[in-house]
């Protein structure tokens, strides 16, 4: 194992930004330091040379400059599951906002400020206590930052759009440390921007969101049949959502049924193809749109029903638990053609680890209406969203588990359209550029040149200054 004691380092400068900065710093050695540079995916071992967790924004400055001043590569750590780990770095600094807890919820303007540390889960809560809120993504412990940088897809999207489209301004210190706000009225470009172009800009302090009526009790949950009729369940879904009203989210997911208390023992380990709905509209409404689904075929489960929304967002949770070894392949369909489904079942009946699977989210509804140049975020008219993952519990069989979506991937490269950049590894610059697309990525890269042309800002999905 190689720690970053071997890096040479500035103690003095280190000595100066310790009396500048109020939260903890840690260090190879220190008592924390091996949970600390441990991230979400636990395939991902890196050490960096400083850990500084940010108590607030005089913080992400004084982290900034000191980085800076010492010449350190600088990862950004909000909620630590950027699925390629850019989150920690060999050697560097990571600038954690971990800490950086605080939100507040207006309900009479339907706003919430969240500070950049606030994972999906704390912000549903505060929101939820009053009925309202932020459309985001499918699992509580992800980072409400990284995702929202990216777009954020999830239950809410086709009713509310993603989680930008709910966005009104940002907090964010930029690479020379300056302190400014973006919003559509004041540093209107840096607002398109961080609207989907990630971390690539500056560090974000503090979100702002519109809140929307939500709940807090909703129709939602799986409904499951044998991966045998996947071919015909998904048949029928792509017809019956052709339909389907904008509150109704769907996923579709293909693995093991896990062993979790709600499912039957006799399904655990068994292949399945479920559809995970969410209604965020009236239950009786829901009823009446979802009844179809449950109709088709014998599902062997239905879990389906009316529960807290708050609840319904833990879902999935312990399906992506931390430190297990993740790997992800991405792309965005236009349809879940016949071709598209029969590859899809045809791996999908391949699956060996208890934990590895597809979901497909199904995208339109209000994503699809707000202008694809509106914000940086690419892909707005594509139909669904692939998001394959290889999961083992540590690296025996992670070959063979990346093997397995690799192909997958691959079988459907005729069908890919876009590709959702919070979804890619590191795949190199070609495949960011097919995220954004020629024309957007260029416009990408001027607001790079104008924000950090000398790309301090590089430990991300990478829009290189031009
Ligand atoms: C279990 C799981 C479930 C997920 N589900 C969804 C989902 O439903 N919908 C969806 O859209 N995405 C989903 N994602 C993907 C997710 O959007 C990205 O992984 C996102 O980067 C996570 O944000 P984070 O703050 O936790 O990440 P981090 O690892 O902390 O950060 C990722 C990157 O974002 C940038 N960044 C982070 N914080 C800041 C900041 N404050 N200022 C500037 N840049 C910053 C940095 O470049 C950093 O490298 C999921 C990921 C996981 C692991």
């Amino acid at each position: 194992m190689t720690i970053a004691t071997d890096f040479r380092f500035d103690e003095s400068a280190l000595r100066e930004f310790r009396t500048v900065f109020s939260g903890p710093i840690i260090r190879p050695g220190d008592a924390t330091y091996e949970e600390q540079r441990r991230v979400w995916n636990g395939s991902i071992d890196r050490h960096p040379a400083v850990i500084a967790r940010c108590a607030g924004v005089a913080d992400v400055v004084a982290a900034l400059r000191y980085a800076r001043g010492a010449g350190l590569i600088a990862a950004v750590r909000s909620g630590g599951h950027s699925f390629p780990g850019q989150s920690v770095c060999d050697g560097g600094i990571v600038i954690d906002l971990g800490l950086m807890k605080g939100i507040r919820v207006d309900p009479m303007g339907r706003t919430a400020r969240a500070q950049a540390g606030v994972l999906l889960g704390e912000l549903d809560r505060e929101t939820q206590a009053f009925g309202l809120a932020v459309p985001a993504g499918i699992v509580t412990h992800t980072g409400l930052a990284g995702l929202t940088l990216g777009g954020g897809v999830g239950w809410l999207m086709r009713k509310y759009g993603l989680t930008i489209d709910q966005l009104l301004s940002v907090d964010l210190v930029t690479a020379d440390g300056e302190f400014v706000k973006a919003s559509e009225d004041e540093n209107a470009d840096l607002f398109w921007g961080v609207r989907g172009g990630g971390g690539n800009f500056g560090i974000v302090t503090e979100f702002e969101f519109r809140l929307n009526q939500v709940g807090p009790t909703v129709l939602a949950g799986p409904i499951m049949w044998p991966i045998e009729k996947a071919s015909e369940v998904l048949r029928f879904y792509r017809d019956w959502i052709e339909e389907a009203p904008d509150e109704l989210t769907t996923i579709v997911v293909n693995r093991k049924a896990p062993p979790l208390p709600a499912i039957p023992q006799h399904l655990h380990g068994k292949r399945v193809v479920i559809v995970a709905c969410c209604y965020s509209g009236s239950i009786e409404d829901g009823e009446r749109a979802i009844a179809p689904l449950r109709k088709f075929g014998t599902p062997v489960l239905d879990l389906c029903a009316p529960k807290p929304f708050v609840a319904h967002q833990a879902m999935f949770d312990p399906s992506f638990a931390h430190g297990l070894w993740y790997y992800f392949r991405s792309c965005d369909v236009d349809r879940l053609s016949d071709e598209v489904i029969d590859i899809t079942v045809d791996h999908c009946m391949r699956i060996e680890s208890p934990m590895s699977g597809c979901p497909i989210f199904h995208l339109g509804g209000q994503v699809a209406r707000v202008g694809e140049n509106e914000t940086a975020y690419s892909g707005r008219g594509a139909g669904h969203t692939f998001n394959i993952n290889g999961i083992t519990t540590d690296a025996e069989g992670f070959d063979e588990e990346r093997t397995w979506a690799r192909r997958l991937w691959a079988a459907l490269e005729p069908h890919h359209t876009s590709v959702y950049v919070n979804f890619l590894m590191d795949e190199g610059e070609q495949r960011i550029r097919q995220a954004y697309g020629p024309k957007k990525f260029d416009r990408l890269r001027e607001l790079k040149n104008k924000y950090d042309p000398a790309n301090f800002f590089r430990l991300n999905q990478n829009i290189s200054p031009a």
